[in-house]
Parts: structure tokens; sequence; C-alpha cells
């Protein structure tokens, strides 16, 4: 805890924009203008910091945005903030608004600057994780998870229609380049035969031993669902490995893409991004400073920004066990 005063607050999303981050913003602007706080937009995330892009809002900034996916305030990838001259600049900047608390609303990458910003110019930072991977350690929900995953499920879907209408094999291709939570979530929901997430090693023979049977029978009506960052590279890659041991398969591929990242987020996430941002403006009114907002077992947690960073949320063996059974 500490004793700053914080009378000046400054919200920006960053990194990969997740469906979400909208009702997120408009939590933060809201309950920090109630508690008599001034609060500006920082606009495309530390990139915005660093070139002044800097505007104050109001109560109707916000109005009507809970339901729209994206973020109003634009979200980018700095290069110039990983350097000490580029936080320098950004530093000057929020001096010159008298903004003397941030909110930053992103995945562990965004963070990371965060918790370097704040140890080298003692401002306080506070992290609310808007990231669709779900991945961080320190909370049960990321903001746009529900949403990206309802999505691929809806996806996911139709696609088993035409597949079981053709015997088909597909391979679909979610989001998740070092996390599988959405191959996992999606595939279990659609019920897959099959499930290949970066997490967990694939054992490719006894995949190819299962389908090559399914192909003698001339039954091979099977859906894989594969992380993007799946141990044998993304869904084409798998299909070529499956096209070449198995000629004789119809195989196809769906990417399922950016798609995972707009919409409308859903319930849950408007509730998790209002909660949270909410308690990142209460947690910098409190003097609880550098610290990730999550939500486990339906509590608010805060979990010092650099454990924050320094762990992720990992996949248990006991799901692919479930995965399996479930499917045979
Ligand atoms: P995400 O927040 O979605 O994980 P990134 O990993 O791209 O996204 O991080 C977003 C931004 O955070 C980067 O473009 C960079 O400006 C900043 N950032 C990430 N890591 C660091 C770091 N170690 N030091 C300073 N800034 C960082």
């Amino acid at each position: 805890m500490s004793t700053k005063k914080v009378t000046k607050i400054g919200v920006l999303t960053s990194g990969g924009d997740s469906p979400g981050m909208n009702a997120a913003i408009r939590a933060v602007v809201r309950t920090g203008l109630y508690n008599g706080l001034e609060v500006f937009g920082i606009v495309r995330g530390y990139s915005g910091m660093i070139d002044d892009d800097i505007i104050p809002m109001n109560g109707r900034s916000v109005a009507n945005i809970i339901q729209r996916g994206g973020t109003i305030l634009k979200t980018a990838r700095s290069q110039e903030f990983m350097t000490a001259e580029g936080r320098a600049i950004a530093y000057e900047n929020l001096q010159k608004h008298g903004i003397n608390g941030l909110v930053v609303i992103g995945g562990d990458g965004s963070f990371r600057g965060a918790q370097k910003f704040s140890s080298e110019f003692n401002i306080p930072c506070i992290g609310i994780p808007g990231t669709i991977d779900r991945d961080m350690a320190g909370t049960d929900s990321t903001i746009g998870f529900d949403t990206a995953v309802n999505t691929a499920v809806e996806a996911i879907d139709k696609i088993r229609d035409t597949m079981d209408a053709h015997d088909r094999l597909f391979i679909v291709e979610v989001m998740g380049r070092d996390a599988g939570y959405i191959a996992l979530h999606s595939g279990i929901a659609t019920g897959a035969e099959n499930i290949l997430i970066p997490e967990t090693k694939t054992d490719i023979e006894e995949l190819i031993t299962s389908l090559t049977e399914k192909e003698k029978r001339k039954k091979l009506v099977n859906l894989i669902v594969v992380a993007e960052g799946g141990e044998f590279g993304d869904a084409n890659g798998l299909a070529a490995i499956v096209k070449k041991r198995i000629p004789t398969a119809d195989v196809r591929v769906c990417i399922l893409g950016h798609i995972q990242r707009g919409g409308s987020p859903t319930c849950h996430d408007r509730l998790v991004a209002s909660h949270m941002g909410y308690y990142a403006v209460e947690s910098l009114l409190n003097g609880r400073f550098n610290v990730m907002i999550g939500v486990i077992n339906n509590k608010i947690t805060y979990t010092p920004l650099d454990k924050a960073v320094k762990e992720r949320q990992r996949i248990g063996q006991e799901w692919m066990r479930i995965v399996k059974i479930l499917a045979s």
C-alpha cells in the first residue's frame, strides 16, 4: 500500500485487442469520474503515450460502447516503448498532463511494459488482463476469452454440419500461438475427436493410426481442432502430414483467424470487464499499486505485476485425458 495520492489517471489498451476492452475502458472512466478523478484516454497504447496522443475523457466519451468489440482507444505494439529513451518521452508527456496513475488493459507484454515503466518513474500502474488467450496467471478470466471461444464454437458447429454430410476430415485452426485454451475449450464444446495444443505433446503415430483405420472403413469423419502454435505447425502443416501418410483422405482445412478477435462481447466478458475496470480505479484510490486485477473463484484478486508477468497459467494434463475419453 502507498499513501501517494492519485488525482489524474490515464487509461490505455495495448497489444492484441480483445472483445470487452471497451467495457473495461467505460468502467475505468466512469468509476474515475465518480470519484472526482480526471481521466485521460491514451490512444494506440504506449505509442500514444510517446506521441502525446492523450485526450480528456468524460462520461459521454464512453457512452454506447459496452456492446462494441475492438477498442475505441485503438491499440498498438510499440517498439519505441521497449527503449529507455521511448519510455522517458512517454513519462514527460504524462507529466505534461499531470497524469499520476495508469490503467493498462492488455496482455502479459503490456504488463511487462507497465511494470518497467512504473519501476523507472515511480508511477502507479494497474493491469487489467485483456487477452483472448486466457493464459495469464492470477485470474480465471481474461477479457475477451469467452467471446473468442464462443465465436470459435459457433463456426466449428457449422463446419461439423458440412463435415458430417460429406464424411470428411476437417482440421480447424483457432488462435493461440503459445496457449491452447481456445483450442481446448472450443474443441471440447464441439465434440472434436482430437485437440492439438502447444502445451502438450501429440502422439502423431497414434493419431495417424486412428485416422488410417477410419479411412479403411470409409468412415473418416473426424474433427481436429488445432491451436495455431501447435507442435506440427499450423493446420496446413498438420494437413500436409496427414495427406502424406494417408493419400486417399479427403482433408479440409479451415483457419478461423481474426473473426475470433472481433464481435460483440458476451455477457460474461462485459461483466468481467466492468468489474475489473471498477476495481482497477478503486485500487489506485486505495494506494494498492502495481498489481494486476484478476478474478479467482468469483472474487477479485490483486497479483503484483512482476509476478503476473513471470507466471503463466498452464493447462492441466487431466484435461487432455478427458478429451480422449469423451471423443472415444
Ligand atoms: P500483449 O500485451 O497482447 O501481450 P505485446 O507482447 O505485443 O502484447 O506487448 C504490447 C506492448 O508492450 C509492446 O509493443 C511494447 O510496447 C510493450 N512491452 C512489451 N514488453 C516490454 C518490455 N519488456 N519492456 C517495455 N515494454 C514492453
